[in-house]
């Protein structure tokens, strides 16, 4: 079988021989004789794997003890409801830096629940640039501050993150988790769908500091509340099963393949070698700032719509998927997530050198 070279947004790539490490233990898990997807999560086969899956994300992203880790169903998005539901209390704002489409949404929703103070609004530059981390201060009656670590949509990055103080920062991880080492005690949550680094889709993982639920606002319904999540490590209600066993295999390849500091050199390799061709043409072009360059999302135009198109169309036929801009933004955009192998970055950089020859 000729895989394709698949640059989709999420779900996205996956490693082949982790398909296939599904593909061998779908029916017979490990000659137990049922299915990981048949067993009780009440039971040993599934609890097993978990408690297994949650101890590698702990060991690769040196996740201090005082932090409970679990997934949830409802994506990433039911975060944004369920974050200022718990921690936006009354008679406080919440901080929220409006950083692009994911960054924004979650703000709409927190609006809906309490007072949300914008700290940053990128709305002027067109969501093509981030605050300087290091300038970025919570407003003194803050409950906490928001953050997208990567705009998926709009291909921008945090490169470092803001010291919060006493103030809890919270931050949006879907779509660079694990491609790098992050400075997990700088926040009190971190949280994201599985669907772009880490597997199958249907998993939201939550890593949150344990104090921080002394902050939660009271009477809360069961399924909205961390506590409630906390004690039961996730399995409050039937967790969706296939979707973290299949986190469970990404997690022990991103440890065959070096850790969270492997996926950088990766990553870092992997995005020079389509930024340096964008940057060594006058054809392609990045609209964001340089400086926050996004290393799995790559945004990039061409000098014009009908181009961009014929681009895809030719791409595709290449054998390379998902590169038409989010629909919201248009333009071009390459997702290369950690699984996504650095052959098919080399093939897509050639093409763009091909393309721009013949249409330049
Ligand atoms: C994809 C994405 C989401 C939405 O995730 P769902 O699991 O579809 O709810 C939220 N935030 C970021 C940064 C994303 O990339």
């Amino acid at each position: 079988m000729e895989r394709k070279k698949n640059f989709f947004a999420g779900p996205s790539v996956m490693p082949v021989e982790v398909l296939e490490q599904i593909r061998d233990q779908m029916v017979d898990f490990n000659g137990q004789g049922l299915s990981m997807v048949e067993a009780s999560h009440r039971g040993g086969l599934f609890e097993e794997m978990y408690d297994e899956c949650l101890d590698l994300f702990k060991e690769l992203l040196h996740i201090p003890d005082d932090y409970d880790i679990y997934f949830l169903g409802g994506g990433a998005t039911l975060q944004f409801t369920m974050i200022p539901t718990n921690f936006l209390r009354p008679n406080t704002v919440a901080d929220y830096i409006k950083s692009g489409t994911w960054a924004n949404k979650a703000g709409e929703d927190a609006e809906k629940l309490g007072k949300v103070n914008y700290y940053y609004d990128g709305t002027d530059n067109k969501f093509s640039s981030l605050p300087d981390a290091s300038k970025v201060k919570p407003s003194a009656n803050s409950s906490y501050l928001y953050l997208c670590s990567n705009e998926t949509i709009g291909g921008i990055e945090w490169q470092d993150f803001p010291d919060t103080g006493d103030v809890p920062l919270i931050g949006d991880m879907s779509s660079d988790i694990l491609s790098r080492p992050v400075p997990v005690e700088k926040f009190s949550m971190i949280y994201g769908g599985v669907q772009k680094n880490l597997g199958p889709a249907g998993a939201t993982f939550i890593i949150m500091k344990k104090s921080l639920l002394e902050k939660q606002n009271p009477n809360l319904t069961a399924y909205m509340d961390y506590k409630r999540h906390s004690k039961d490590k996730g399995l409050y209600n039937t967790p969706p099963v296939f979707s973290i066993w299949g986190v469970k295999l990404m997690l022990e390849w991103i440890k065959r393949n070096g850790g969270a500091e492997g996926m950088q050199k990766r990553a870092v390799e992997k995005s020079s070698i389509i930024y340096d061709t964008i940057d060594g043409s006058s054809f392609f072009r990045s609209p964001v700032d340089p400086k926050f360059r996004s290393k799995m999302n790559i945004v990039f135009r061409l000098p014009n719509e009908d181009l961009e198109k014929q681009f895809v169309s030719e791409a595709t036929k290449n054998g390379m998927l998902g590169l038409k801009g989010h629909r919201s933004v248009g333009g071009l955009r390459a997702s290369v997530y950690n699984a996504l192998p650095k052959e098919d970055v080399v093939a897509l950089a050639q093409f763009m050198k091909d393309f721009e020859r013949k249409n330049g």
